[in-house]
């Protein structure tokens, strides 16, 4: 039975509990738990949030906003506070998140613990750079402070900790000061990898938020072309209208995925050649521009019961062009890929925890439903690619990496081992562990 699934809905997991946590207090880990993990939003794509034969943790109901001060925008909350409760609450003041993925349904506890980065990693880092504190329960001592400048080490071993040195009970974040929800955002097309990187590179200097959709599924000719945004929040005065005029949800899972090769190619295609008739600089509402995807509700379902995967790499410079290529040649050759293939460049700012994903380098994210064993197979073609190219792979979105793959691309895994709370475990941490 797929209860608490990921949100990729793979792997399945068969035998796992669900134990409400309403105070930090009832985190108490390891009382009658075999292993348990912590949970926010089930917003992973693989098993990082899984605890396969073991209990979850569910601390949604922890999300209360316990201090905000207005004039330094630096807020307190429960780490079961979802990005979406902290703008509902912040924005009116003047205030955004510093750092947000593209969903605004996740956690704080799920943005510490897989450290999440966004359209503006080139100029704010990763979240963790932003969070001033925290407090963390764990099964075998008293709960303790935790901040960057200790020297203990608890901090950097918790942010992107994958959720197993102990609960996140609340945190303190440095909010970001905004005139108002609006960003000035442009459209600019590109018709190749190289096209990219230079649009990119001029782009960073001047704009806090970039990022690209790449067409994984374009013709040989025109490998490598996509979109590119860049933005700006909007200043003082600007006036936009809401943009949100539709929310619509996929009411059951589909008994069979609705996003086949051929469809994606002809609407990739389309979307590639109607935005490249109308690049436009527009004034849109942050909702639009960073959560496009939560306008659907549980668009996941349209993926079937089998679920899908998302592979998401860092490759260093040096590498990103050539594997890039490769991955999008391999990807048209075989109809694999989405519409939701996004490219990024990583800026320099270190990331603060050990296991943080971003590094300096260029990520490339890919959907791929997952069709049976030929999917696995191909996908793990591509994880023998990168890793040997020397890219990392980010754990949020996997279920598929090996011990000596992700050992290599977070060499400090034994510090986190040596850190992680008896009593806690998860389903990846056993895959890439042991
Ligand atoms: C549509 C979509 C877009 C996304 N875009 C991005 C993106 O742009 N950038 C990016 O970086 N990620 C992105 N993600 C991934 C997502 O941000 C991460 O997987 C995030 O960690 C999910 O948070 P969650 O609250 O759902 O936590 P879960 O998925 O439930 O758990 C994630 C981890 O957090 C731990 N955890 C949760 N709460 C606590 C706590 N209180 N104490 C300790 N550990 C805890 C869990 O043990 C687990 O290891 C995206 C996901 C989706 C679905």
């Amino acid at each position: 039975m797929n209860r608490l699934p990921s949100f990729g809905r793979y792997p399945p997991v068969h035998q796992q509990s669900g134990r409400r946590v309403s105070f930090h207090h009832e985190a108490a880990l390891g009382t009658d738990d075999s292993s348990a993990l912590p949970r926010g939003n089930g917003c992973s794509y693989g098993d990082c949030c899984l605890n396969e034969s073991g209990t979850l943790l569910l601390g949604r109901p922890c999300n209360r906003l316990l201090a905000f001060d207005a004039k330094s925008g630096v807020l307190r909350c429960e780490a079961g506070t979802t990005l979406e409760e902290i703008i509902d609450f912040a924005l009116p003041q003047g205030f955004f998140l510093p750092v947000t993925p593209g969903t605004r349904l996740v956690t704080v506890g799920g943005a510490i613990a897989n450290d999440v980065h966004g359209k503006n990693h080139h100029a704010a880092g990763t979240f963790g750079c932003h969070v001033l504190r925290f407090k963390l329960w764990r099964s075998d001592r008293r709960p303790m402070l935790c901040t960057p400048q200790q020297k203990d080490g608890w901090f950097g071993a918790t942010v992107a900790g994958l959720g197993l040195t102990g609960w996140v009970g609340w945190v303190d974040i440095q909010l970001l000061r905004v005139a108002n929800p609006f960003m000035v955002v442009e459209e600019h097309p590109f018709g190749s990898l190289e096209e990219f990187f230079a649009l990119s590179s001029a782009s960073d200097r001047d704009f806090d938020y970039t990022v690209a959709w790449v067409d994984c599924l374009a013709p040989a000719r025109s490998r490598g072309r996509g979109i590119l945004w860049r933005a700006n929040h909007a200043p003082p005065l600007a006036k936009g209208s809401s943009g949100i005029r539709w929310q619509a949800a996929i009411p059951w899972e589909l008994p069979f995925p609705a996003v086949g090769a051929r469809r994606i190619r002809a609407f990739n295609a389309l979307y590639y050649h109607w935005k490249r008739l109308r690049p436009t600089t527009r004034l849109a509402h942050y909702k639009g521009f960073f959560y496009p995807l939560d306008h659907i509700a549980h668009w996941n379902r349209l993926y079937g019961p089998r679920g899908f995967l998302q592979l998401q790499c860092v490759l260093p410079h040096g590498h990103a062009t050539f594997v890039i290529h490769e991955l999008l040649e391999r990807c048209a050759t075989q109809g694999m890929g989405s519409f939701l293939a996004v490219l990024k460049v990583f800026g320099e700012r270190a990331s603060p925890g050990w296991l943080s994903f971003p590094r300096p380098g260029v990520t490339l994210a890919l959907d791929v439903p997952h069709q049976g064993s030929q999917t696995i197979a191909a996908l793990r073609a591509f994880y023998t690619l990168i890793h040997e190219a020397g890219g990392a792979i980010y754990p949020a979105k996997d279920a598929l990496m090996t011990k000596e793959q992700f050992q290599a691309a977070y060499p400090r895994w034994a510090e986190l081992a040596a850190r992680r709370d008896p009593a806690i475990s998860s389903s990846l941490w056993r895959r890439v562990s042991a």
